[in-house]
C-alpha cells in the first residue's frame, strides 16, 4: 500500500487534533508536529501542539514551545548604518497569544502583558485554530465510562471504556481510564 503523501497526513492530523478529546488530540498533535517540516514562519502544527498542551493543563510545556517565537529575534550585532535588521525573524502573533494564555494560567501576568502588547504593536494579526472535540461513535461510551468510574461502578466503567476503544482504538482517554482502574486493555490496532 503506498504511503500517504505528507499533505494528506497533515490534513488528516489537523482534523484529528482539532476534533478529538484532549489527551487524544495531544497524541495526534505530537505526531503532526514531528512530521511537519519546519517551514519558515509556518507554525500551524506548533500552535496546535501548544494549544493541546494547554488544554491538557500543561502550560509550562506550551510556554516552552512558543515563547522564543513570540517576539522578534533580537539583533545580535550592532546594526550597521542604514540597517533595519534585515533577515531577522519577526515575532509571531499566534505564538504571542498562546504565551498570553499560558501566562494567564500560570499567574505570570506582567510577563504575558508585555508579550501581548508587543505583538499588538508589531506583529501581523492571525487566527488560532480552535480545538473543539466533536461527537463521535466513541463519545457516549466514554462519557458513560467516566460517569461510572467517578460513580464508583468500575465494572460498568471497564465495559464502557472497552466499547469506546472498539469504536476508536486510538482513544487515549479510554486507555488511561482503564489503566486508572487497574484493568488490562485490549490490544491496539495492528
Ligand atoms: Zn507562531
Amino acid at each position: 500500500m503506498p504511503r500517504p503523501s505528507t499533505s494528506h497526513l497533515s490534513s488528516r492530523l489537523r482534523q484529528l487534533t482539532t476534533s478529538s478529546p484532549p489527551a487524544t488530540a495531544l497524541f495526534y498533535a505530537r505526531i503532526w508536529y514531528a512530521l511537519s517540516a519546519p517551514f519558515d514562519g509556518d507554525h500551524e502544527a506548533l500552535h496546535v501542539l501548544a494549544l493541546c498542551f494547554l488544554q491538557c493543563d500543561q502550560p509550562y510545556s506550551a510556554l516552552y514551545l512558543v515563547r522564543d517565537l513570540a517576539d522578534a529575534e533580537p539583533e545580535l550585532v550592532p546594526s550597521r548604518p542604514g540597517s533595519s535588521g534585515f533577515g531577522r525573524r519577526k515575532g509571531c502573533y499566534g505564538c504571542a497569544m498562546i504565551v498570553g494564555k499560558c501566562c494567564d494560567r500560570l499567574s505570570r501576568y506582567s510577563e504575558g502583558k508585555g508579550v501581548v502588547e508587543r505583538a499588538l504593536a508589531s506583529s501581523t494579526p492571525m487566527n488560532l485554530p480552535s480545538l473543539s472535540p466533536s461527537l463521535s461513535a466513541a463519545t457516549p461510551h466514554l462519557m458513560l465510562a467516566r460517569l461510572s468510574h467517578k460513580g464508583k461502578a468500575p465494572e460498568q466503567a471497564v465495559e464502557a471504556y472497552t466499547k469506546a476503544l472498539q469504536e476508536d482504538p486510538w482513544l487515549w482517554e479510554a486507555f488511561t481510564g482503564l489503566c486508572d482502574i487497574g484493568e488490562s486493555f485490549p490490544s491496539g490496532p495492528n
